[in-house]
């Protein structure tokens, strides 16, 4: 009998499982993609997007022909909704679509948008079509010829998406400091996590680029043309960006599947939920339960993919589960400075150079062209 796979979301490891739909390892399944997004944003080049160096339609796939291209049908919704033991997902029309396996690929979401303001006046990074307006806003400043940019989460994204807004202002003709970017982050030092190296290279980065840095405070208030600090300042700012760290959506967690601390699905190395092994997750929605402490980053999200088609194909062919997942140590970065260079950065190891940018790109290209050219 035909089984049902229900896909919610369209992250980066579902693209795999289309993929795999579309060489017959999924035979015998029907498989629908709930997205109420016409386009995936591909995140890595999106930052090349704002800073001029990539044309919008070089990082988006059109989620109608990857469903034609994989014999997949879309339904044109987002997700609200699952209920593992109904084996229903919910949809934001309140519509209900069983299934029989389902998987869950739907990111993160800034976290702390809960702050005074921050839903009324920052633009936050995800959903990823949000940085149109970030792209409109910048011409508008440049326009102006003076104002302040900010960027709350000193994170590697906000980090590059300032490189990125200074990039886009002196496109748009705005040269020298008559408009401020600054980034704001809650740690005293930068990405601590990935040694002082790193840190000195985006440091220096960061003055050559002219993006000011405040670390050590927390965004209290955000007004639409000012941000009020932890430590009591007040400063201007007419366009702010929410770049913190990942957050889970509130649902996932409503669905009565094991999740995390911070209200991530758990998952074991198959990337089944935990106690329920018809459902399935991966990417920033999900955490391996034996490595919980796994960052969320695309790249993660991406070696994810392989491991989750193999898994659905195996149990829509009644096969034993093949290889298990186990994330990498350590994961190499490639920040764009958006100036023709980038940062690569591994364990210890950070080193800059415009040999880096060419090699990041080199990599976002093939990863997109990989889904484009299926048509
Ligand atoms: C500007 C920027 C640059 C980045 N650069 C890098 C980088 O160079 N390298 C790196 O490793 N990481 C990078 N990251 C982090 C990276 O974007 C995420 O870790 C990665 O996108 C997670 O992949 P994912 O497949 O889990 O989710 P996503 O890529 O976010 O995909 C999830 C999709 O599901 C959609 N969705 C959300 N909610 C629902 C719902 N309820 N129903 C249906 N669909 C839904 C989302 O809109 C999205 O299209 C960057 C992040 C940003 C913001």
């Amino acid at each position: 009998m035909t089984k049902r796979l229900v896909l919610a979301g369209l992250g980066h490891a579902h693209l795999f499982v289309l993929e795999a739909l579309a060489q017959g390892r999924l035979a015998g399944c029907e498989v629908l993609v709930c997205t109420g997004e016409q386009e995936h944003v591909y995140s890595g080049m999106v930052p090349g997007w704002l800073g001029g160096r990539y044309d919008r339609s070089e990082l988006v796939l059109d989620t109608d022909a990857l469903c034609r291209w994989a014999g997949a049908t879309r339904v044109p919704h987002h997700v609200r909704g699952v209920d593992p033991v109904a084996r229903t997902v919910t949809l934001d029309n309140e519509e209900r679509v069983p299934f029989d396996l389902c998987s869950i690929a739907v990111g993160s979401t800034p976290a702390g948008l809960e702050a005074p303001g921050a839903r009324e006046h920052a633009v936050p990074l995800k959903p990823l079509h949000n940085v149109q307006r970030l792209h409109d806003t910048l011409a508008e400043l440049a326009r102006h010829g003076s104002g302040a940019v900010t960027i709350v989460g000193a994170g590697l994204a906000g980090l590059e998406m300032a490189f990125a807004a200074r990039a886009r202002l002196e496109q748009c003709g705005a040269h020298g400091d008559a408009i401020t970017v600054r980034v704001i982050g809650r740690e005293r030092g930068l990405v601590p996590e990935r040694g002082a190296r790193l840190a000195r290279q985006l440091e220096r980065a960061c003055t050559r680029r002219r993006v000011t840095l405040e670390l050590g405070v927390t965004v209290h208030e955000v007004r639409a043309d000012a941000l009020r600090l932890s430590d009591g300042r007040t400063l201007p700012s007419q366009l702010t960006v929410w770049a913190t760290g990942a957050a889970a959506p509130a649902w996932l967690a409503e669905s009565g599947l094991s999740v995390d601390d911070r209200g991530f699905l758990l998952v074991d190395a198959h990337l089944r939920a935990l106690g329920a092994s018809h459902v399935f997750a991966a990417g920033d929605c999900a955490t391996p339960a034996s490595w919980r402490a796994t960052p969320k980053a695309g790249v993660y999200a991406v070696r994810m993919g392989p491991v989750l088609a193999d898994a659905l194909s195996a149990v829509v062919q009644g096969r034993a589960l093949p290889a298990s997942y186990a994330p990498q140590r350590q994961f190499l970065a490639l920040v764009n400075t958006g100036d023709g260079r980038a940062i690569a950065s591994r364990g210890a190891f950070a080193v800059e150079g415009r040999w880096a940018m060419r090699w990041k790109d080199r990599l976002d290209r093939a990863f997109i062209a990989r889904f484009r050219t299926r048509r």
